[in-house]
């Protein structure tokens, strides 16, 4: 059982957060409490604490600790929310947001990863987060309506069931593009007559991708 980083490294990694921008003393405070090396495996563990993306199975990757950072600083959790995230990947920012919100569903179309992620929440003693397998393009309409949604893979444009499941006054954060290069993180909150649209920053995500995965 790994011991999680010394000091040192953990300072170090709080540091290299809030000189991108990660100032929201909840979301630091959250991401203080969940150790990444826990999300990675094998040969990448020991990079677990530097802020770069890096490689997870079924070909996917865990995202940068400072775009984590940010993007769960723009959904603007409460400690009340019910959250949506779509793209469980590793599991690591659905940990961060179960810190931070009454409970959270996250949906991946690999089943292994939705499995590896369950066995790292239960050792964690995350009890709020249910992962399930699907195609979180359709989001979750037994749960729906959500308070927030956090999409962590890049689609077209934010797809309709997502905006459907989104309470009034609610915001979902979604990358979109239409390449693998050029993607922008937007926040979209929705008002009593519609949505808002903001665009944030230029970020690189896997692609949103229809069905559920072959390989499991
Ligand atoms: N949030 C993750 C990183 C996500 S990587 C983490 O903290 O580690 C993007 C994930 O989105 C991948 O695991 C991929 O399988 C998943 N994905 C892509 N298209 C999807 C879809 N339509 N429905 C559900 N998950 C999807």
């Amino acid at each position: 059982m790994s011991v999680g980083p010394a000091p040192e490294t953990k300072m170090q990694f709080l540091f290299a957060l809030r000189s991108r921008g990660v100032t929201d003393a909840r979301v630091l405070n959250a991401m203080e409490g969940i150790d990444r090396g826990r999300f990675v495996r094998g040969l990448f563990a020991e990079r677990a604490y530097e802020d770069m993306p890096l490689p997870i199975a079924c070909g996917q990757t865990i995202s940068q600790p400072s775009i984590v950072g940010l993007m769960t600083q723009a959904l603007q959790v409460n400690p009340r929310d019910k959250v949506l995230e779509v793209g469980t990947g590793s599991g690591y920012q659905a940990a961060i947001l179960a810190r931070l919100a009454r409970r959270v569903y996250t949906l991946d179309r690999h089943a292994r990863l939705v499995r590896e992620a369950c066995a790292v929440f239960e050792q964690l003693g995350l009890t709020n987060i249910t992962a399930i397998v699907g195609d979180g393009s359709y989001g979750l309409p037994e749960q729906a309506l959500f308070d927030r949604i956090l999409v962590t893979a890049a689609a077209e444009d934010p797809p309709g069931p997502l905006l459907a499941q989104l309470k009034i006054g609610g915001i979902m954060v979604v990358p979109v593009g239409q390449s693998d290069t050029v993607q922008t993180l937007i926040r979209v909150q929705r008002t009593e007559t519609g949505f808002d649209y903001g665009e944030l920053r230029p970020v690189r995500f896997v692609p949103l991708l229809a069905g559920l995965a072959k390989d499991g």
